[in-house]
């Protein structure tokens, strides 16, 4: 998968996209993380991207040119219905507070796409006319942060995390939360006991189907107990 970032403050990528799973995924061209700098379009001599609203208020707008140039600059061309597979098109997302809220399964379905490209604004966001644009806008809770960097850092995190050979044991990644609307179950190390508190019998047992029971019905109490939610969405 390629994902282009654009960002008026591409080294803020630096360090979470370059550490750990991602940083292999990256070396192993599983995922091709790229940042542009939307300053870099910018026709004002100062690199402004930002102006006063129309209407006047408090904050400033991030202007729709230099954004509206970083996306094309990420080969977004065409529109949607003018690509014969829906993945191969670049897919636009704008990290927004206003977006559908980030969950497990919108993260499986990204992952699926060949390109991403993220969208990150600051401000008070970025001007209206620019969400003609855009696939999809996509928050990462209700509350709002200073920009979309960390919010984009986030989405890649989770997205990357779904693309096969991303994480080395892909059942690792079924059975983390989310992925069948379940919390996963508890999980334990050497040594056995620590500070007078022991590990459950049963994976001391060697008994790999008493151990599977356990971690089944240790999953469905917790979610039962912290998010009947995701039952009912894994009932539907
Ligand atoms: N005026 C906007 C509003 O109230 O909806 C908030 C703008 S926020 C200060 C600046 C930028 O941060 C947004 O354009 C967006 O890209 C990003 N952002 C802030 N909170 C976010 C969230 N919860 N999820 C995704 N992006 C967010």
């Amino acid at each position: 998968m390629k994902i282009d970032v654009l960002t008026i403050f591409p080294a803020m990528f630096e360090g979470p996209l370059t550490e750990s799973i991602i940083k292999k995924a990256r070396q192993k061209e599983i995922l091709k993380i790229n940042t542009i700098d939307i300053r870099s379009f910018s026709k004002d001599k100062h690199k402004k991207v930002d102006d006063k609203p129309f209407g006047g208020s408090a904050g400033m707008v991030m202007k729709a040119e230099p954004v509206y140039e970083a996306i094309k600059s990420a080969g977004v061309k065409k529109r949607n219905k003018e690509y014969k597979n829906p993945h191969s098109k670049p897919y636009v997302i704008y990290m927004s507070p206003q977006g559908r809220t980030l969950n497990g399964d919108i993260a499986k379905t990204l992952s699926k796409f060949e390109h991403l490209v993220i969208l990150c604004g600051h401000y008070e966001g970025i001007d209206e006319r620019i969400m003609n644009f855009v696939d999809d806008e996509i928050s990462i809770g209700d509350y709002v942060l200073t920009g979309g960097e960390l919010p984009a850092m986030v989405l890649i995190d989770c997205v990357a995390r779904m693309i096969p050979g991303v994480v080395k044991e892909e059942d690792s990644v079924k059975n983390d939360s989310f992925y069948y609307n379940l919390l996963d179950y508890p999980h334990y190390t050497r040594p056995a006991v620590f500070k007078g508190i022991k590990v459950p019998d049963v994976l001391l047992s060697g008994d790999h189907k008493k151990i599977e029971e356990w971690r089944k019905k240790e999953s469905a109490e917790r979610t039962k107990k912290r998010r009947p939610d995701l039952l009912k969405k894994a009932r539907a």
